[in-house]
């Protein structure tokens, strides 16, 4: 690049080029902090420095394989647009682990102090406390006593309060349900029940994030044993949102190789996910049938009555009253997850409190708009179902039935393409709701309808007069 009679203009170019690039690269972590949140941050954005940047290529490098596999999978398109955006040059992400990384030239100084930076706020000040204290915080709100059960989720709440007696308790149980429907909850009071009643069993609970950045933590500070001992030693290991770890090899092989050792010693494990082990990818075939081996129990969608009894015990606990009609008119709108109940609960309540005003239907509408629009919108499988049902004169209940004649298989794929093309459901969602099949099967019912369409005008038509029905 520069010839050798010129090296200290070389270098004093070869410097300004690399504070630049790390200005810019400090830029685009303070947008990644913003976006992602503090805890991703801390654990995945923070080690990342920029190495270099030539021929259309940004090198970053990262202090171990796991954070690289975790940044490539999680954040490299975001900075890559990110920098296009901001710095207007399309440019390719390569990731590389300082650690390992031959003395090159010019990565000699960024080898080193790629680890400082994180390495001390992140494990100087919290190393003691950490080991003492694996466990993430529960919030003093979610017990069994504020949890409300209905069909939808009586079994969930019976196994897990199995597990809190400490008694005939499935293992692994394994929660399994959509966003919002009360999996944490449910693990929190089960934790909290423990500490309160049985004070002599250990607990940890852990989002699946704080796990892995444990575990990452622990890589890097060379504790990986005591690491792996502390869990060892616990006699109800919970892990939140399991499904995080689909697809990251060393956790999934730290999470096993502890997730044995607990089950042999007779220790209890609970985890949550949005899928069950069968419907999770990126997950190993061992890893997925021990998750299964327990009881996989399912927390369903709510019914109008458990968000009706769910909102008055919000109102009881707040101390607070709203009118009863206002109430049915919310556990009758908003049905798509608890915690978005809650916030409208929330926020009629706040606004009572501004205006000094009684909340009535008219008023919750007009203060709810964008969520009631929101929850008006979405298309169920079942409102699908029926239409389907009613429109090729099948019953109903041959959308979930094994039979696979013509007559009734055709209207079912129709109805299978449509929930894939109106709702926001995954495929084996919508396989469950088709008689517990597997998603494979929706995949070639969807595509099914997708060739038949390009050829069947009849169809087609079909296919658009049901979209309008069903859409409103
Ligand atoms: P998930 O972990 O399944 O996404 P959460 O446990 O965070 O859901 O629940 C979301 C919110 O809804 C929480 O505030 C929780 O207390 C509340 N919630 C969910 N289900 C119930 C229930 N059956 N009774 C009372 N509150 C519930
Ligand atoms: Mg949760």
């Amino acid at each position: 690049m520069f010839d050798n009679g010129n090296t200290a203009a070389a270098a004093a170019a070869e410097s300004s080029a690399a504070s630049t690039l790390k200005l810019r690269f400090e830029q685009v972590k303070s947008l990644l902090q913003k976006e992602f949140g503090e805890t991703a941050y801390r654990s995945w954005i923070m080690p990342i420095e920029a190495a270099g940047l030539s021929n259309g290529a940004l090198e970053l490098s990262v202090p171990t394989r796991f954070i690289r596999d975790w940044v490539k999978s999680h954040y490299a398109d975001r900075i890559r647009s990110i920098w296009r955006q901001h710095f207007g040059a399309a440019i390719r992400v390569d990731i590389v682990v300082a650690a390992k990384k031959p003395a090159a030239p010019e990565g000699k100084e960024t080898a080193q102090h790629t680890v400082a930076p994180y390495e001390r706020p992140a494990v100087a000040n919290e190393n003691a406390a950490a080991v003492e204290n694996l466990s993430s915080p529960l919030d003093a709100r979610y017990t069994f006593q504020n949890y409300i059960t209905g069909p939808s989720n009586e079994l969930a709440c019976a196994a897990a309060k199995r597990v809190a007696d400490g008694e005939g308790a499935p293992n692994p149980l394994f929660l399994q349900g959509g966003v919002g429907l009360g999996k944490t909850h449910l693990m929190h009071a089960t934790a909290q029940a423990i500490r309160a009643r049985q004070p002599h069993r250990k607990v940890i609970y852990l989002s699946a994030e704080k796990f892995m950045y444990q575990f990452v933590r622990a890589l890097r500070t060379k504790e990986t044993m005591s690491f792996k001992e502390h869990f060892r030693n616990v006699d109800v290991l919970m892990i939140d949102d399991v499904q995080f770890i689909c697809g990251k090899e060393s956790t999934q092989e730290e999470f096993f190789h502890t997730f044995n050792a607990l089950i042999d010693q007779g220790k209890q494990i609970v985890v949550s996910a949005d899928q069950s082990p069968a419907e999770m990818d990126g997950i190993g075939e061992r890893l997925r049938s021990r998750l299964g081996m327990g009881l996989v129990a399912t927390i369903n969608p709510t019914t109008y009555e458990l968000r009706l009894a769910i909102l008055q015990s919000k109102c009881q606990l707040l101390n607070r009253i709203l009118p009863q009609d206002v109430l049915e008119f919310l556990a009758a709108k908003i049905s798509a997850s608890v915690r978005e109940l809650e916030g409208a609960l929330n926020r009629l309540l706040a606004h009572a409190d501004l205006a000094g005003r009684v909340i009535t239907v008219e008023s919750a509408t007009d203060l709810l708009q964008d969520l009631l629009r929101a929850n008006d919108r979405r298309v169920t499988v079942e409102d699908i179902q029926r239409k389907v049902a009613e429109h090729y004169n099948i019953r109903l209940s041959d959308m979930h039935s094994p039979r696979r004649a013509r007559p009734v298989a055709r209207p079912r794929q129709v109805a299978m393409y449509l929930s894939k093309q109106l709702t926001e459901h995954s495929l084996p969602e919508i396989g469950r709701k088709f008689g517990g099949r597997d998603h494979t099967t929706i995949i070639h019912g969807v595509r099914k309808i997708e060739e038949l369409c390009a050829s069947d005008r009849a169809l087609k038509d079909d296919i658009e007069t049901l979209k309008r029905a069903i859409s409103g």
